[in-house]
């Protein structure tokens, strides 16, 4: 960053609003802030989480960023049956979240989760929260969402789509509701920004 000692940024760690901080130190390898006053308060999304199957390097970055923007507290990459990237760098899409949350002025981070099977997130998934999942099988049918308040999550599939295992899994678990994303099938990386304005135009800080 360009800044000078004696000028003033805003910092923000996730957890205390946003702050201004005047620059007192400004050398080549490190810098050093005298924390000033809160500008902000602290603002924390609805308890909603992605659980998304990793793609492509560039669109699974794309999720990431467009999942912290639109307002997701936590964000689950999860390995599928047809999950056809199974290795993440989980300190780099969490560095893209950081990223995401200073472009859109937010003061909260979500966290990136480590890569976890979906079946083993389902043997124990939270009794109180609701699992929206996306259902490319749907699409072109009217289902919708209902209107449950409390903790939800999103489930979005890889390109090869949800198997018939899957489905079955999903179909069985009481907290879980199957819903369509229109009558095309989108790509995932769409479909995680369809599916999360869905839900925070239906239950969340939208609403
Ligand atoms: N290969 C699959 C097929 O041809 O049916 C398409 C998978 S789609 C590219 C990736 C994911 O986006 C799906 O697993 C689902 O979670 C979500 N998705 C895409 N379009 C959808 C729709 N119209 N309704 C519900 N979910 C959708």
């Amino acid at each position: 960053m360009r800044k000078g000692t004696g000028e003033v940024v805003e910092v923000f760690d996730g957890r205390s609003g946003g702050w201004d901080a005047e620059v007192v130190e400004a050398g080549k390898m490190k810098g050093a802030l005298r924390v000033l006053a809160q500008v902000r308060p602290q603002r924390d999304p609805p308890d909603l989480w992605l659980l998304f199957a990793p793609i492509k390097r560039a669109r699974t970055d794309f999720i990431v960023e467009k999942a912290a923007e639109m307002g997701a507290a936590r964000i689950c990459p999860v390995q599928t049956d047809f999950t056809n990237s199974e290795r993440i760098r989980r300190d780099r899409l969490q560095a893209h979240a950081v990223e995401a949350a200073e472009q859109c002025g937010g003061t909260f981070v979500p966290e990136v989760a480590e890569i976890e099977k979906l079946g083993a997130l389902l043997d124990h998934w939270p009794e109180d929260r609701r699992l929206m999942f996306c259902d490319e099988g749907l699409a072109g049918a009217g289902a919708t969402l209902p209107r449950d308040a409390g903790p939800w999550a999103v489930l979005i599939g890889p390109e090869g789509g949800f198997s018939e295992a899957e489905r079955s899994r999903l179909a069985a678990l009481p907290q879980a509701h199957a819903v369509s994303l229109g009558p095309r099938i989108l790509r995932a990386d769409t479909a995680a920004v369809a599916a999360l304005t869905l839900w925070q135009t239906t239950l969340g800080d939208w609403a």
